[in-house]
């Protein structure tokens, strides 16, 4: 494990987006979303996608020249699409949700064809900040499968996050914010391992035998599948959850749903949505209970001096805090494949000074 500098590390990202084919613009804005997943602790969501969005500009599933587009609209509503990076995408959809929102008090945006929108939060981040709450359904397409339903260990839908945003105002430093994959894990952590050698938890996955699948690179030639949120016991809900999203992200993106085994594309559908509060209360109110509710929850003790009670997205909150002073950790097998990546790119001297 090697700490890396933000500058540097966003640097190097940008230089590696352009030289598989992105504007520097393009480039810029897609390596500050991935080195601000980094940043708040989901490296699964960070620079370890620049590789495998090098293998997608270079099988066409990706166009890194692509501008996403207005497709459909009504008069609170939009249909976004166009294969473009999902962080151009995600940006895009997200300024016309705020701006809808912010004329009508209630905004949806659905996307279809994007590529990888990675952090949700990112895109509830933005939200929140204007004072809006947020609330998503992001599904693969029919790509990506890795949930089994309960009681079987074969791949049936993608890791189908869903995210909602609370603006907290003066209340808490940080605003609420829940974003996370309908499986027990995102993918995304699972490929951190790989490479490293490491086994991965036991709950995570499961095979036709019912035993987790060992390894990270095992997954990834296909063993076995991720176990939807709750586990081998109450996967049931995690798993209807994920059938709901996968639902309300192609309804509104208004794009396909996994429906056989060899569908290969690898981006994103989804349904946004913003809702300004002052509709039905005060921002002063909106704080009140915010603080009211916090300080409840937080009044419960703790079982074990170590563990202590968290509120939704402070985790992130947190961990960004500590990165920004000390740099963000990269992981070995992650770091291998930047040296190899800047390797066949010919950008060796633009690695961070500690990832040489
Ligand atoms: P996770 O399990 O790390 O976190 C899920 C949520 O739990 C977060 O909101 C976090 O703030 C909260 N949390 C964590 N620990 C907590 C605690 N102790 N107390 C209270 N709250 C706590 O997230 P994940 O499911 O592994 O997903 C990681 C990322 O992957 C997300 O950002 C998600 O958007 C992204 N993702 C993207 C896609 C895609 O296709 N674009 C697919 C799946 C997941």
């Amino acid at each position: 494990m090697t700490s890396t500098d933000v500058d540097a590390l966003e640097a190097f990202a940008t230089r590696a987006i352009e030289a598989y084919g992105a504007s520097k613009d393009v480039a810029q804005t897609v390596s500050n979303s991935l080195v601000s997943a980094d940043l708040v602790g989901h490296s699964s969501h960070g620079v370890v996608r620049i590789p495998y969005y090098e293998a997608q500009a270079n099988d066409g599933s990706l166009d890194p020249t692509a501008t996403p587009t207005i497709e459909s609209a009504g008069p609170f509503t939009q249909v976004v699409g166009g294969a473009a990076f999902g962080q151009i995408t995600g940006r895009y959809a997200v300024e016309e949700l705020i701006e809808t929102a912010n004329s009508h008090g209630v905004g949806i945006v659905g996307i279809r064809d994007s590529g990888h929108l990675g952090r949700i939060g990112e895109w509830a981040n933005r939200v929140t900040e204007e004072g809006l709450l947020f609330m998503s359904w992001v599904n693969l397409q029919g790509g990506a499968q890795r949930i089994a339903p309960p009681g079987t260990a074969d791949r049936r839908l993608g890791t189908n996050p869903i995210t909602f945003g609370v603006p907290t105002f003066d209340a808490l430093p940080f605003d609420l914010l829940y974003d996370g994959a309908t499986s027990q894990v995102a993918h995304g952590k699972i490929i951190e391992r790989d490479g490293s050698g490491e086994t991965l938890p036991v709950d995570w996955t499961t095979t036709g035998s019912g035993d987790p699948v060992e390894y990270a690179a095992d997954f990834e030639e296909g063993i076995g599948a991720l176990l939807p949120l709750g586990g081998r016991e109450t996967g049931y809900k995690g798993f209807d959850l994920a059938v709901m999203t996968e639902l309300f992200a192609s309804i509104i993106g208004d794009g396909p749903v996994s429906a056989k085994e060899d569908q290969n594309w690898q981006g994103n559908g989804a349904a946004f949505i913003a809702i300004d509060p002052e509709i039905f209360t005060t921002r002063e109110e909106l704080s009140i209970r915010v603080k009211a509710l916090s300080e409840y929850i937080r009044s419960a003790e703790p079982i074990e001096d170590s563990l202590e009670v968290l509120l939704p997205g402070e985790p992130e909150y947190r961990t960004s805090e500590e990165r920004r002073q000390n740099g963000i950790p990269i992981e070995d097998a992650v770091a291998d494949g930047l040296r190899n990546l800047a390797n066949e790119l010919n950008i060796e001297h633009e690695l961070p000074t500690s990832l040489r």
